[in-house]
């Protein structure tokens, strides 16, 4: 390094050990951002196919009012969300507060009174656990509805345990099987649809012709070439706060995927009745659009940011969850921290590192769907958003911090360097 360049990376108060460090590792990761590259230049020609083949035009983001009948915005930015993600329809709607309440919605919609809903990937995340019924006993959940819910954990490796589905499938002929996607806040990988879905689904629908496979495909949409609809899903389900919204998408959730599914969840998404045909926004749905055409660029930098972390945490001898070459089907990256001070350091850091609150320190809060207390770091542009750099951690051992998104991969690294300062502060 030329010394301009560390003068200028010590306006952060960056360190030259810290920037060596990851210029170290980047050159390591020559052929996992490879191949993050390929899987973003194959999604990047899709979307940019949805937007051609619908002929999105500046009409498209116009807002609208009242009723919201005929609008060519809302019902467009469904095709475009479908076409992308290899399903034949979607719903987007800026007006889901998050992807709890979109994926209730999917599940609320397809669920009747007397149906089973299984689990296939283990417990839920967190803040459906209310939302299902497994905790608590909330007027609307889900067991009040009398849906009854049932479980199948994943197996010691993070694998679906496909024989214990097909005996439990066979016996019980569940109207939904569920599965989430990614980590989450869990100990564990995140499943690929290629290599952990397909052969799963395929079995479910040749036992169970009347099983509706329901993906909670959160933090995952982008981060490969195929989605969960793409292998055999029926239905998935995401927030726009994260990956399809691309850091731009200012709120909202989509459900994607067959049409008769889709057009059953709309009529609890309104009113039985008038489903989809109504629903104003009146402002513009351009950011919609824009979030989705940047995703795949956004998802790629998040997803090499993640590698990152993985790699530098990994030569500093910490436990790392993926692996810092492993294929990834989620941008979520574990880190195991030895204390609780320094998980709580590692997180504030990421705030230390944001754009937008960067002199806010956060703390442990209890944060409501959550059993313990959690830190958040988030310094971004919306309120929350994890496709924008940020980290959260429910202080528990083992001190596990969870770490994802950026908008750019050169902020991501500034990031990195910030986080290892703090650490190597111990
Ligand atoms: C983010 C997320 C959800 C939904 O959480 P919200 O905070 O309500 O958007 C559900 N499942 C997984 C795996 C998630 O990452």
């Amino acid at each position: 390094m030329t010394d301009t360049t560390i003068n200028t990376y010590s306006r952060l108060g960056i360190s030259y050990k810290s920037v060596e460090k990851v210029m170290e590792a980047e050159k390591e990761l020559t052929s996992v951002f490879k191949k993050i590259e390929e899987v973003e230049y194959i999604n990047q020609l899709k979307v940019l196919s949805a937007f051609q083949n619908e002929g999105i035009a500046l009409r498209h983001f116009s807002p609208t009012t009242g009723y919201g009948y005929d609008d060519i915005g809302r019902d467009t930015l469904d095709k475009v969300f479908a076409c992308s993600l290899d399903a034949n329809d979607a719903i987007v709607r800026p007006q889901i507060a998050n992807g709890t309440q979109a994926i209730f919605l999917a599940l609320a919609g397809l669920l009747e009174p007397g149906d089973v809903m299984l689990s296939i990937s283990g417990k839920p995340y967190d803040t459906l656990e209310k939302a299902i019924g497994i905790r608590g006993n909330e007027y609307s959940s889900l067991k009040r509805l009398g849906i009854r819910y049932e479980q199948i954990d994943l197996l010691p490796d993070g694998k679906i345990d496909i024989n214990k589905v097909i005996e439990t499938v066979s016996a019980i002929k569940p109207k939904v099987a569920y599965v989430q996607r990614s980590r989450g806040y869990s100990w564990r990988n995140s499943l690929l649809p290629k290599e952990d879905m397909e052969e799963v689904f395929k079995e479910i629908h040749s036992i169970s012709d009347q099983t509706i496979i329901v993906v909670d495909n959160c933090y995952g949409e982008f981060t490969r070439v195929e989605e969960p609809t793409t292998v055999g899903a029926d239905i998935q389900i995401g927030s726009l706060i994260k990956n399809p919204g691309g850091g731009i998408a200012p709120s909202g959730g989509y459900i994607a995927g067959k049409e008769e599914f889709i057009e059953r969840i709309c009529q609890r998404l309104t009113s039985p009745g008038t489903g989809r045909e109504v629903g104003a926004y009146p402002a513009s749905y351009r950011p919609f659009y824009q979030g989705l055409f940047m995703a795949p660029s956004v998802t790629a930098s998040s997803l090499k940011t993640a590698a990152l972390f993985a790699k530098l945490f990994e030569n500093l001898g910490l436990e790392t969850m993926p692996a810092s070459d492993a294929a990834r089907s989620d941008i979520v990256q574990a880190l195991r921290f030895k204390t609780a001070q320094e998980l709580i350091t590692f997180c504030q850091s990421i705030q230390k590192a944001s754009p937008v609150d960067s002199f806010a320190v956060p703390m442990p809060w209890d944060m409501p769907g959550y059993t313990n207390q959690v830190i958040m770091a988030s310094g971004s542009f919306v309120q929350g958003s994890s496709i924008e750099l940020s980290a959260d951690a429910p202080i528990k051992e083992p001190y596990t911090a969870y770490v994802q998104g950026s908008l750019t991969y050169a902020h991501g690294r500034l990031g990195a360097m910030i986080a290892l300062d703090a650490i190597n502060s111990f």
